[in-house]
């Protein structure tokens, strides 16, 4: 099996066991209820992984908060401001966003009992926000509350965003910047304070898969937002008994992320190999930044007669998971709104495909990938 769908869950390498030894120690070690008063040593070990992770990413402890994963972050990020804005009596909150996040996000955003005047900054044909586009959304609510949601790195065409350049555009018109790093963090630095951002979701399960219904909000101290889910935990924001082995997972995981630059750059070139096999072998298109993509991310559109499906089923027959857009979008028929953003025509849509990568993948194994594509093709276009 060769796993090419990280985007949807992170693939398991060898050092998921010892995620998995620690979580599973920690069953047997840290089970009773972290609020009870004699749970001192389950509350220390929690505060412990807080303190790890809030390091991880130039935070405050305090300013992490553990949630059940990315949804739930970016829900309470977008809910949680908009009614701190209007208890606060504002009049209006307005929000900027882009047709091309995450459904968290555009559902979010879009159902009709938030009170909040929704509007989308453009992106370019490689998904990269327009710049004059933000500026004159924001200009038009200046003084006014808003709130900028903004993925750090698509999920389905790896495009990454200037995080930098959109916080001093955001804050130079008094706004609040929210940044979806689902797909960032654990892949590259992330460093909150030096990319000026106000909140950021993130979630376990794309660093390992074993982490799943975990993650955290960061909140930036002096950014106020109400909870999403009411009751007495992490300091009154967010009820719910603690995910205490997911938060001890997750502690341990981030030890293992690759990003340091040389990891990264390896990553990059093994990436950079796969496209050009991509493109010499089957004229393939790159969906997505050519520099400004995450390091595992590989988005193309097939010229041959065949859907992103057929081939995604032909390939998984064979052994190779990969991925027609975002998991969360799998039992979707429609075309990618993603691609459709970009410019993709439906047709095109259709035959695209999403290949990302697990650490540890060898130029041998890409190799025997484009084998099984020209295959997989063949006996497609029968
Ligand atoms: N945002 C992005 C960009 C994602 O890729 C995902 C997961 N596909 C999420 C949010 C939701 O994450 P979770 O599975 O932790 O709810």
């Amino acid at each position: 099996m060769i796993y090419l769908d990280a985007a949807s869950t992170s693939g398991y390498r060898d050092i998921d066991d010892i995620i998995v030894d620690v979580m599973t120690k920690a069953m047997r070690e840290y089970w009773l209820n972290p609020s009870s008063l004699y749970a001192e040593n389950t509350k220390k070990k929690i505060e412990r992984c807080r303190v790890n992770i809030s390091e991880f990413i130039g935070a405050k402890s305090n300013e992490v908060y553990f949630t059940s994963g990315a949804s739930e972050s970016n829900n309470w990020a977008i809910r949680g401001w908009v009614d701190e804005v209007l208890s606060d009596s504002y009049k209006a909150a307005n929000i900027i966003t882009t047709p091309i996040e995450h459904k968290s996000i555009l559902e979010a955003v879009q159902n009709k009992s938030l009170s909040a005047h929704i509007r989308y900054c453009k992106v370019d044909k490689f998904g990269i926000i327009d710049y004059s586009s933000l500026k004159n959304l924001l200009w038009m609510h200046e003084n006014e509350p808003i709130l900028v949601s903004i993925g750090m790195a698509n999920n389905e065409i790896g495009a990454l965003q200037d995080i930098k350049e959109i916080s001093n555009l955001v804050h130079s018109y008094g706004g609040v910047l929210h940044v979806d790093a689902t797909q960032a963090f654990g892949h590259i630095p992330i460093d909150v304070n030096e990319l000026g951002i106000d909140l950021m979701s993130a979630s376990g399960h794309k660093i390992s898969p074993v982490l799943k219904g975990v993650g955290f909000l960061y909140k930036r101290n002096d950014v106020n937002i109400q909870p999403l889910i009411y009751g007495a935990q992490e300091n009154g924001l967010r009820g719910g008994t603690e995910n205490t082995f997911g938060i001890i997972g997750l502690s341990k995981a981030i030890e293992y992320c690759n990003i340091s630059q040389q990891n990264i750059d390896e990553m990059c070139k093994k990436r950079d190999y796969f496209i050009e096999l991509l493109k010499s072998k089957f004229s393939c298109k790159l969906n997505g930044h050519n520099e400004y993509r995450l390091p595992n991310n590989i988005n193309v559109t097939f010229p041959q007669n065949i859907t992103g499906e057929s081939l995604l089923y032909t390939l998984d027959m064979s052994g190779f998971q990969i991925s027609t857009g975002s998991a969360c979008n799998s039992k979707s028929i429609a075309p990618s709104y993603v691609l459709k953003a970009i410019g993709l025509s439906d047709e095109q849509a259709m035959k695209t495909v999403r290949f990302t990568l697990t650490d540890g993948i060898t130029y041998g194994e890409i190799d025997y990938v484009i084998e099984e594509i020209d295959k997989a093709i063949k006996i497609i276009e029968v």
